[in-house]
């Protein structure tokens, strides 16, 4: 992507409304402006020669077709930025008239050297391989086709010996060029193919921090980030959001009666099967609230409800823990699971709301479990940040 490109992209919908991108001037333009100078000065001190009506010729020619290509790629945009076809059509005519500069002066043969190499340099950065091999073969042809005609029709403007050496450096100069371009597309793909390295490693890791190995759910610290996310978005804009902490019934008996082989496929199933509903619940509902699950430690694990309250909240824990209740786990196992719910409340601090939660989940469970149970006591009732700690028979 180009470093504009990368600009448009960064700006965003709201900033490309607010300011629109000003149209650089393309570099060639400034080279025009260089070769022109040079060609003007070269004129003047008589090194040159050049006809009034040629250098007209030359200058409306060559600011007609800029602005006919500048404005045709500015219309045609792609990706917000130049049509880039449209843009290589330039490079190609700066070739033609830098051979109709060839054409219309004499002695002019090194600034024509000059010319053609940087028109080829362009070249390197922006047109693909074979079409920089066609365009240095049609300046090689063209120059030697300019100087023939020359050379038949005016003689005395032709130095043989002096354009034939100039000939070859030009065969040099596309040479090297060509092996550079070369070289320079080589180093493209493997940037490209080191970019693309680097990206898979980047989502691996990014995957790694954030996902539990066992139940492919977000593991403890990222289910810990969104919570503290969803609180401060909370803070900031008064919607609300509901946690939902599940711990599985009675799971030391699966373990102890299946093992923990089956114990764990268990456990990768749950999270599978809520992670399913919950993805189910969004399509419904069609608000943006989002609904993340990840798994808090052993066999407990914890959803957050964004913008739901805690009637939303107990609707949808009661859904799925009918759902858990009902299932056969690998087509013979059957759990059950509790669940605590709490909804945030402006000003609490995670580990409080946590705490709620699983004060709502120990009343699930002493209530003989497989049951849903919540929790609306006013923040006041609890003091300090740690978590509750609950002990079960
Ligand atoms: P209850 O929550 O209903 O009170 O009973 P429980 O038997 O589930 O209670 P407890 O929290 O004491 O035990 C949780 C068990 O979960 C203990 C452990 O064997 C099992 N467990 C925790 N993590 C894993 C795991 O990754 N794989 C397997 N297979 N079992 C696990
Ligand atoms: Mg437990
Ligand atoms: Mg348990």
């Amino acid at each position: 992507m180009s470093t504009h490109n990368y600009k448009a992209a960064s700006q965003g919908t709201t900033h490309k409304t607010l300011y629109s991108e000003p149209i650089k001037i393309p570099g060639f333009i400034w080279f025009y402006g260089l070769w022109f100078c040079l060609a003007l000065f070269s004129t003047l001190l008589e090194h040159s020669i050049i006809s009034t009506r040629a250098v007209l010729f030359l200058l409306g020619g060559i600011v007609t077709t800029n602005f006919f290509f500048l404005s045709a790629a500015y219309t045609e945009k792609e990706n917000n930025g130049p049509s880039r076809l449209l843009m290589n059509y330039q490079i190609f005519m700066g070739a033609v008239w830098t051979s109709a500069y060839l054409y219309f002066s004499s002695g002019a043969g090194d600034l024509v050297l000059g010319m053609y190499m940087t028109v080829l340099m362009f070249a390197v950065f922006h047109l693909d391989i074979r079409t920089l091999l066609k365009l240095g073969l049609a300046t090689l042809s063209s120059y030697l086709l300019i100087m023939g005609i020359k050379f038949v029709s005016a003689p005395a403007t032709v130095e043989p010996l002096q354009d034939s050496v100039r000939f070859m450096v030009l065969v040099a100069i596309t040479a090297w060029i060509y092996i550079f371009a070369r070289r320079l597309q080589d180093l493209r793909f493997e940037l490209q193919f080191r970019n693309e390295e680097l990206q898979n490693m980047v989502a691996r890791i990014t995957r790694i921090a954030e996902e539990d190995p066992l139940t492919k759910s977000y593991n403890r610290r990222y289910i810990m980030d969104i919570l503290a996310r969803e609180r401060s978005r909370s803070d900031r804009s008064g919607h609300t959001f509901s946690l939902l902490l599940f711990d599985l019934d009675h799971f030391k008996r699966i373990n102890d009666r299946y093992g923990h082989v089956v114990g764990d496929q268990i456990l990768s199933d749950f999270a599978n099967c809520v992670k399913k509903e919950l993805r189910g619940m969004d399509s419904i509902n069609t608000t943006e609230h989002q609904r993340s699950f990840g798994r808090y430690g052993g066999e407990e694990f914890i959803a957050v409800l964004s913008g739901t309250d805690l009637s939303g909240g107990h609707r949808c824990a009661e859904r799925i823990r009918e759902i858990i209740a009902n299932q056969n786990f690998r087509d013979r196992y059957t759990i059950t699971t509790s669940v605590g719910v709490a909804e945030y409340k402006q000003g609490e601090s995670v580990p409080q709301l946590l705490t709620r939660a699983d004060q709502a989940l120990y009343k699930a469970k002493r209530e003989g479990r497989n049951l849903v149970r919540c929790n609306k006591e006013p923040i006041e009732k609890y003091s300090g940040t740690k978590p509750y700690l609950r002990i079960l028979k």
